[in-house]
């Protein structure tokens, strides 16, 4: 389930007009090939064949990862505020995507109450869930952690000039990468004894597979908190 289709995309630059693949699904079982260059960005990259300028084409598809079952539709919205309403849209869609995959694999069917079903916004958290389930983390966990991380540098007054902190394997190692507003980044130590912890009280709660596109980010453990106290 790869679906490539062609597209005649403008150049924003000098306007050339070119036909570009887009793929609206990748599967990461069948085309390896095209999960490395998501990790590596360049599956996000266009290249213009009159001016040579390379830029970022950057639009919604479907991610699919048989072996680690997960699925991940990757969503772009103008602000978070439009995640939501375009949330029950995507889950009928997800939904076919399910059972249009049934029937290509229907061997796999049975596993889907195995699968994570997830919606980001963009390629930058996208990759971060590759990370995150390759290696066979848990997210909800994750963002816990990466709360809790926030709370602890805004102690020490430095919480401000964090815009976002994602989590990142690409070394092997995990760490959380902190992306601070000024265009730097930061490495904080992944503190494995407190995402244990995570990963034991939130125990069934995030064992929850029911097939149901959910959105585990930052937004999601700042509510999960809050609705604790
Ligand atoms: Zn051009």
């Amino acid at each position: 389930m790869t679906r490539p289709i062609s597209e005649k995309i403008n150049c924003p630059g000098c306007g050339h007009k070119q036909k570009t693949t887009i793929w609206t699904s990748v599967n990461a079982d069948l085309n390896p090939e095209l999960r490395d260059q998501i990790l590596d960005w360049s599956f996000f990259n266009s290249t213009c064949e009159k001016c040579g300028e390379t830029r970022n084409l950057i639009y919604p598809f479907l991610y699919h990862d048989m072996r680690h079952k997960f699925m991940i539709r990757v969503v772009l919205v103008e602000n978070e505020d439009e995640f939501g309403s375009e949330l029950d849209k995507l889950s009928d869609e997800q939904q076919s995507a399910v059972e249009t995959f049934s029937r290509e694999f229907p061997d796999a069917t049975r596993d889907f109450q195995k699968y994570r079903h997830r919606a980001v916004i963009g390629p930058q958290e996208l990759v971060e869930k590759i990370f995150i389930f390759e290696n066979g983390f848990n997210d909800y966990a994750i963002e816990m952690l990466k709360h809790t991380m926030f709370l602890a540098i805004g102690k020490k007054g430095g919480a401000d000039s964090i815009a976002k902190m994602l989590f990142d394997c690409s070394s092997g190692q995990p760490r959380l990468v902190a992306f601070m507003d000024d265009g730097e980044l930061g490495t904080i130590d992944f503190n494995q004894k407190l995402y244990d912890d995570f990963v034991n009280l939130l125990g069934d709660y995030s064992a929850d597979q029911s097939g149901r596109l959910q959105v585990i980010n930052q937004a999601w453990a700042d509510e999960f908190v809050s609705s604790l106290s």
